[in-house]
């Protein structure tokens, strides 16, 4: 062929190359990609919308609501051709003019910059509008309760409210519905709270509205025994094959293996307690006062802050958070309370352990047990048996460690032995549902039970650390 066919196909191959590309390039098919948050149907005090476009770039984006019929416009703009995402939040709170709460359809139009037509595509949404906050009403104006005890209020909401609790600090303690708008809380009270202390009861709707209101609570200063516990060499070497079985890799002297079983097996238990309490019953299980370990002496109160001793040095620091009772080796260990078992096995330190799940967050908790007489999800009524008395774990003699908590976090158990004080904080406050015109604050009978048995101030033989 002559040079110059050559020359007039390579033009037009370099002209078909070119057009190729510039279709591809211009006219790209890929379309804008819509995404609407909330994704639930439930929409409250904003919308939020993206799209993205990373061939052409985004060039236009629209949001129209249709309701009864009419078409309201929320928004509308045009992008230069380098915008490759727009992120746009669309308050609804106050409602724009035109628009009013139920239900609507949303349509979210978007196109590129191809000579596609711009690739248009429109993402459409049935929702329900609610921008209104629920509201919140805690029946009662004043609480008491003790620090380290457990608080208990009762509260009515307007509509149903999937997330809903008592907030202190910065832990939400869940809120249960028992139907009718009738809702309840249990909480924990720190150890150090004080008047200062804010306790509220919130409340969030399925469209994210939240209502928070505080509520006054007098708080009962607790002193708080301390202990100092003498680390003794023969109580480190009883105990040697205990922590090693509990992670072989411990390494160290005896002492450092205790300390590192005392702060780091502690840590993983609690931890592990809080998993298994976040499940619950939302409903009360229980009736009545709860029973203490028959014939038995405290050993241990609630909340004492341990210092531990070795050779007259200062080793570590602990609080116990529970309470100790002794009485004969292997005694019988009854349920305090009806409930389902939720854990029945060894729990690190606290060696053998049972806890029970006594509804809405309410837990009661048996360690050390020698025998484990029954199984994760039995019903257990209130004096059942669970076990027998030990010494599993870390500890130094045969005695039952008590503790209660409310949604994982330790409360004193002492509150719950007493039928008075359930009477005033927690019956009371049910009561309040029925009379709903006047509620009574509850009376300020907040004084510990029974137990009356002695516990040593001086320096203990590092019994049960
Ligand atoms: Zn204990």
């Amino acid at each position: 062929m002559k040079k110059s066919v050559w020359l007039i196909l390579g033009i037009l191959g370099v002209i078909v190359a070119g057009g190729v590309y510039a279709f591809l390039v211009f006219f790209e098919q890929e379309k804008p990609a819509i995404q609407v948050q909330p994704e639930a149907r439930h929409i409250g005090k904003s919308l939020a919308v993206s799209v993205q476009d990373q061939k052409s770039g985004v060039a236009e984006l629209r949001v129209d609501v249709v309701q009864q019929g009419k078409t309201l416009n929320l928004f509308y703009e045009k992008f230069p051709k380098e915008t490759r995402l727009v992120e746009k939040t669309i308050a609804l709170r106050p409602l724009p003019k035109g628009l009013s709460e139920g239900e609507a359809q949303i349509k979210i139009s978007a196109k590129d910059h191809s000579w596609n037509w711009g690739n248009p595509v429109t993402v459409e949404k049935a929702v329900v509008i609610d921008t209104t906050p629920p509201q919140l009403n805690v029946l009662g104006s004043l609480h008491y309760g003790n620090q380290g005890g457990t608080g208990f209020i009762s509260y009515r909401v307007s509509e149903k409210v999937p997330l809903t609790g008592v907030q202190v600090g910065s832990t939400l303690f869940p809120g249960h519905d028992l139907g009718q708008g009738r809702y309840v809380a249990y909480f924990a009270i720190p150890r150090d709270a004080s008047l200062k202390t804010p306790f509220s009861a919130l409340g969030e709707d399925p469209a994210e509205n939240r209502t928070e209101t505080a509520f006054r609570m007098v708080i009962k200063r607790k002193a708080f025994k301390k202990d100092r516990i003498q680390v003794s060499d023969s109580f480190l070497q009883n105990l040697l094959p205990y922590f090693t079985s509990q992670d072989p890799n411990l390494k160290g002297t005896p002492l450092e293996i205790f300390l590192a079983v005392n702060r780091k097996q502690r840590e993983a238990d609690h931890k592990e307690l809080k998993k298994i309490c976040r499940q619950t019953v939302p409903k009360p299980l229980w009736a009545g006062a709860f029973l203490r370990l028959p014939n038995s002496k405290l050993m241990a109160s609630f909340a004492q802050d341990r210092t531990y001793y070795y050779n007259g040095k200062e080793v570590d620091r602990q609080i116990h958070w529970g309470v100790d009772l002794a009485s004969l080796a292997q005694s019988p260990v009854p349920a305090a309370n009806s409930g389902i078992v939720v854990f029945a096995g060894l729990l690190g330190i606290y060696g053998n352990t049972v806890v029970i799940d006594h509804g809405c967050g309410l837990f009661s908790m048996y360690s050390h047990l020698s025998r484990i007489e029954v199984e994760v999800k039995k019903e257990v009524k209130r004096g059942d048996s669970l076990g027998r008395t030990g010494s599993t774990g870390m500890a130094g003699g045969d005695h039952l460690h008590y503790a209660m908590m409310v949604q994982g976090e330790f409360v004193n158990p002492i509150e719950w032995w007493d039928a008075h004080w359930i009477r005033d904080n927690v019956d009371l406050k049910m009561k309040w549902f029925d009379s709903p015109a006047k509620p009574r604050p509850a009376k300020k009978s907040v004084k510990e039970a029974p137990p009356k048995a002695k516990t040593k101030k001086a320096t203990r033989k590092a019994r049960k650390p």
